[in-house]
């Protein structure tokens, strides 16, 4: 059956039948004119949003209905992970070409359950028709302690900079989606792609960071590691030190864009889409950090520091090594 068969109202319905529900804050879901929230004292509200364009941030072909899904929160999980916030509700808008199978929006909502495994609560969207590709926005409302979120602008010279993983691997999945790369190792291959279509969002470390007070500083890396840390130096007013040598990134990348002729760094640096956290740790509370980090079982890298000054410089062996300012994604100058 096409959307168009079902209409907007059965559409709505049978995604209200599957997962309309009301919990914890949440007082009023799908159904009414709006939601309604009763938010928890002592906390503040944490909103983010982001929207999915077919053939811009994606194509049917190579990303699965159900990946999109998935991908479509984990991206917004993401943004409130960089905050240090938890997950309360989720709204889905959605733009969709009349002749869309109605198989493709349900896998989509499946991909997105999948992984909001409970933890937010579906409260609405809305529902319109496209006369070109699919377009997706989720919108997420979350919430941190009063005054603890983890803000770009709170970092200070001195503090070190760690990354929460391999960094690239999403670049290697989208190169080998458009056929820029080739693999024959199937199982190699298809670890990149999954980091790609399917990327992990660091709400527990965010959380981590928060709770034990051991930063007040993050960003996703959704753009590249080289623009994204330059959002934290540009809001923080400082300059960064970065060890080419730290920088975590995975075997399966490092090989097989070696058999492709790539730097894997150039990958890891500019490729974006990681949406690993980047943030920063007060010099006095880094042992402090690494117990914890032991204790809790979470692996982080530390790849450098932020400095004074409003420069970021890369070193290699402790030497400054030149590197192509910032060609991280923009969506205006492509
Ligand atoms: P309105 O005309 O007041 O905007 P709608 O008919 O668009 O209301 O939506 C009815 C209800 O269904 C609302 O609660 C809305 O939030 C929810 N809703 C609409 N589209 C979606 C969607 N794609 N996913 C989840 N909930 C939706
Ligand atoms: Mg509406």
């Amino acid at each position: 059956m096409k959307i168009r068969d079902l209409g907007e109202f059965g559409l709505i319905n049978r995604i209200a039948e599957k997962y309309y529900s009301t919990e914890g804050p949440v007082t009023l879901g799908i159904g009414d004119d709006a939601s309604l929230l009763s938010p928890n004292v002592g906390m503040e509200i944490v909103t983010t949003t982001d929207m999915l364009v077919e053939d811009v941030h994606f194509t049917r072909v190579g990303t699965p209905a159900g990946d999109l899904g998935y991908k479509a929160l984990a991206v917004n999980l993401s943004d409130l992970a960089a905050m240090g916030a938890k997950p309360i509700q989720a709204f889905i808008s959605l733009a969709i070409p009349g002749d869309m199978k109605v198989e493709f929006i349900d896998l989509f909502y499946e991909g997105f359950m999948e992984l909001a495994n409970n933890e937010l609560v579906l409260s609405g969207g809305d529902t319109v028709s496209s006369t070109g590709g699919l377009i997706v926005s989720v919108t997420l409302i979350g919430e941190v302690e009063n005054g603890k979120a983890l803000k770009r602008d709170s970092g200070t010279a001195g503090d070190k900079l760690y990354v929460s993983g391999n960094l690239g691997n999403s670049a290697g999945g989208l190169a080998l989606l458009l056929d820029r790369f080739n693999c024959e190792d199937e199982l190699k291959a298809s670890s990149l792609v999954r980091s790609h279509n399917r990327p992990i969002p660091e709400i527990e470390l965010g959380r981590f960071l928060v709770e034990k007070g051991l930063s007040s500083c993050a960003i996703d890396i959704s753009d590249g590691l080289i623009q994204d840390l330059g959002h934290i130096c540009r809001m923080s007013m400082t300059g960064a030190t970065v060890d080419l040598e730290h920088i975590p990134m995975s075997r399966e990348l490092i090989e097989i864009a070696a058999l492709n002729g790539t730097d894997p760094l150039e990958l890891a640096l500019n490729g974006g889409e990681d949406y690993c956290l980047l943030f920063t740790v007060r010099a006095n509370l880094v042992d402090t950090f690494n117990k914890a980090l032991i204790n809790a079982r979470i692996r982080c890298f530390s790849i450098g520091y932020l400095t004074e000054g409003e420069v970021i410089v890369f070193t290699r062996s402790d030497r400054p090594v030149s590197m192509n300012p910032g060609k991280g994604h923009d969506h205006f100058r492509g």
